[in-house]
C-alpha cells in the first residue's frame, strides 16, 4: 500500500463543505505524462512515479490509503449567471502534502469519474484537454506566473464521449489551494453564515495567516486576494494569456492561475482577441480580463459583506460596504501598476525616477501603450515583437524592423524609447547588452503557441507523445534565445489563427 503523506484539513475542518466520493475504475491504465522534478518538490518518493503502480495511482484505481477523496461543493458565476450549484462534478480531492518549502499543495484528481455533483456529466476527461492542461500550466510556471501545475495524467483506457468518442485520461493536478471566489458564493447564497465564516477563517489561515488575529480580517482577506489577482492579470497580459473562462468558479483565491480550458496565447496583438468557442459576446477577450477580474472580485466582496455586519445593523453594513468598494475601486489602479512594473521590464527601463514618480509613470505607461498600438494597427506577432525589442536595445534593431510592415513608425516610436533609456538609472545606468539581457528575462522566446499546442495533442490522442514531449521541453526552457530559430517560436500563418477556436474541456 501508499502512503502519499496527506494531510486533509479540508475535510477535517469544513463538513458540509463537501461530499466524500470515490473515483471510478478505470479499465486500462497507462501513465501518459509524470512530472518528476514537481513529485521531488512535494517530497514524494521517485517511484511513486516510475514503480509498478504508478498508472493504477494516477488513474484512479489504487488510491494511497491515506487519501480521503472529496468532491469541493462550489456555486459560481459563469459567464454572469449565477449557478447556485456546481461543485466538483469531475474532480476530487486527495489530500494536502506540505511541500519542501513548507507550503500546504493539493493534490486532486480531474476527470476521475462522477460525483453528487455531476448534474449531466459524465465526470470523464479526455486525453487532449489533460495534457493540454500539462502544457499550459507547465508553460506558465516556466514563465513564473502563478499556477497550479500537473503531477501526472493516466490514460483509463476508457472511451470518452464528447463530439465524437476519444481516449480518457485522468488529470492529477497540485494547487495551492483549490479554494475559488464559488467556494464562498455557495455558502453565502444559501445564507449559511456558520460555514462561510468558517470556510472565510481556513482561507485566511491557509493564504493570510497573518491576518488569523485582525480585526478586520475579512476585509483584509479581500485586500489580499484582490492584491494577488492583480498581480496574476497583470502577468497573463505581459505574456499574451487569454484565460477563455474566467467564471467565479475559475478564479482562486491563491491566485494561481486555475482551470486551463479554452485558454490560449495571442499570437498578433489584438486585445479583442478570444478564442473561446462559447464566449461568443468576447465577455473573456483577452482586454476585459481586468475588469472581469474586478467584477469577480465584487461578487466576492459580496459574500463577505454579512461575515462584516450583522443583517440588522444598518449603519454597520453602511461601513462593510464602503469599505469593500473601497478595494474594488482600487483594483484597476494595483493591476495598472503591476502592469506597468512588467512592462517597464520589457522595456528594458530599470524604474520611475523617485524625484518624478509620477510624471515618469504617467510617460512610460504611454509609452507602452503606443507600442500596443503600433502592434495592434500593424497586426505584429506580440511575443516576437517584445522579445526583438531586447535586440535593439543592443543596437541591432533589424529582427524588430522586420516583423513592422511600417517601419516610419516604429523607428518613431523606438526614437522615444532610447530618449528614455538615455536617462534611466540616472548614473546607475545599464550599458546596452546589460539592457537586452534583463529584458530577454522579462519576454519570453517561446509561448504555447496554438498550432503546436494542437498538433502536439493530436498526435497524443492518437497514441504518439513524441510531439507532446518535445513541446514541453521547448515551453520548460522559454527565455534561450537559440529557441528563437526553431519552429516553437514561429507565429502560426494568419489564416490559422484567424479560424483557431478553443473548446472548454469537458
Ligand atoms: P469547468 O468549465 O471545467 O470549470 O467546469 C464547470 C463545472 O462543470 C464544474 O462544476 C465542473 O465540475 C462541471 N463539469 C465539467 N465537465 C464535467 C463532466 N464531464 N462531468 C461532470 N461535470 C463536469
Ligand atoms: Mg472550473
Amino acid at each position: 500500500m501508499h502512503r502519499f503523506g496527506f494531510d486533509n484539513t479540508y475535510a477535517r475542518e469544513l463538513p458540509g463543505a463537501y461530499v466524500a466520493a470515490k473515483p471510478a475504475a478505470a479499465p486500462e491504465p497507462r501513465l501518459l505524462f509524470a512530472n518528476p522534478a514537481l513529485a521531488d518538490e512535494l517530497g514524494l518518493p521517485p517511484e511513486v512515479l516510475q514503480g509498478p503502480d504508478a498508472a493504477a495511482l494516477f488513474a484512479g484505481n489504487l488510491l494511497p490509503e491515506d487519501a480521503e477523496p472529496i468532491a469541493q461543493a462550489y456555486a459560481g458565476h459563469q459567464f454572469g449567471g449565477f449557478s447556485p450549484q456546481l461543485g466538483d462534478g469531475r474532480a476530487l480531492l486527495l489530500g494536502e502534502l506540505i511541500d519542501r518549502a513548507g507550503q500546504r499543495r493539493d493534490i486532486a484528481f480531474k476527470g476521475s469519474g462522477r460525483t453528487p455533483f455531476s448534474r449531466g456529466g459524465d465526470g470523464k476527461a479526455a486525453v487532449g484537454p489533460m495534457l493540454r492542461e500539462v502544457l499550459i500550466g507547465e508553460a506558465m510556471h516556466a514563465l513564473g506566473i502563478p499556477t497550479t501545475r500537473a503531477l501526472a495524467v493516466a490514460a483509463t483506457g476508457e472511451p470518452v464521449r464528447r463530439e465524437t468518442v476519444l481516449p480518457g485520461a485522468v488529470l492529477t493536478r497540485v494547487a495551492a489551494s483549490h479554494l475559488r471566489v464559488g467556494s464562498f458564493q455557495f455558502f453565502a447564497a444559501r445564507g449559511d453564515l456558520d460555514t462561510l465564516r468558517r470556510l472565510a477563517n481556513y482561507t485566511i489561515a491557509r493564504h493570510d495567516p497573518g491576518l488569523i488575529d485582525s480585526p478586520d480580517c475579512y476585509l483584509g482577506l479581500l485586500r489580499a486576494v484582490a492584491g494577488r489577482q492583480a498581480h496574476l492579470i497583470a502577468q497573463w497580459l505581459n505574456v499574451g494569456f487569454i484565460h477563455g473562462v474566467m467564471n467565479t468558479d475559475n478564479m482562486a483565491l491563491s491566485g494561481e492561475t486555475i482551470d486551463y480550458g479554452p485558454c490560449a496565447f495571442m499570437e498578433a496583438y489584438d486585445p479583442a482577441t478570444v478564442f473561446s468557442s462559447i464566449d461568443h459576446a468576447g465577455r473573456y477577450a483577452y482586454g476585459n480580463q481586468p475588469a472581469i477580474a474586478r467584477w469577480n472580485l465584487a461578487r466576492f466582496a459580496e459574500t463577505l459583506l454579512p461575515l462584516m455586519a450583522d443583517a440588522e445593523d444598518e449603519p454597520a453594513i453602511d461601513r462593510a460596504v464602503a469599505a469593500v468598494t473601497e478595494v474594488i475601486d482600487a483594483f484597476p489602479a494595483a493591476l495598472a501598476a503591476a502592469l506597468l512594473g512588467g512592462q517597464r521590464r520589457k522595456l528594458g527601463i530599470l524604474a520611475a525616477t523617485p524625484a518624478n514618480q509620477a510624471a515618469d509613470d504617467a510617460a512610460d505607461a504611454a509609452l507602452a501603450d503606443d507600442w500596443l498600438t503600433l502592434l495592434h494597427t500593424q497586426a505584429v506577432d506580440f511575443t516576437l515583437a517584445w522579445r526583438h525589442l531586447a535586440s535593439a536595445a543592443e543596437g541591432r534593431p533589424e529582427p524588430l524592423r522586420d516583423l513592422f510592415p511600417d517601419r516610419a513608425a516604429l523607428d518613431a516610436w523606438l526614437a522615444r524609447l532610447q530618449q528614455r533609456w538615455a536617462r534611466d538609472g540616472g548614473d546607475g545606468g545599464l550599458d546596452g547588452s546589460a539592457r537586452a539581457e534583463a529584458m530577454r528575462r522579462a519576454s519570453p522566446a517561446v509561448i504555447a503557441r496554438n498550432h503546436l499546442v494542437e498538433e502536439a495533442l493530436a498526435a497524443a490522442t492518437d497514441g504518439d507523445m513524441t510531439p507532446f514531449d518535445e513541446l514541453l521541453a521547448a515551453l520548460r526552457s522559454p527565455w534561450q534565445e537559440a529557441a528563437l530559430q526553431t519552429r516553437y517560436a514561429a507565429p502560426a500563418a494568419t489564416e490559422v489563427t484567424a479560424r483557431y477556436r478553443t473548446f472548454c474541456g469537458t
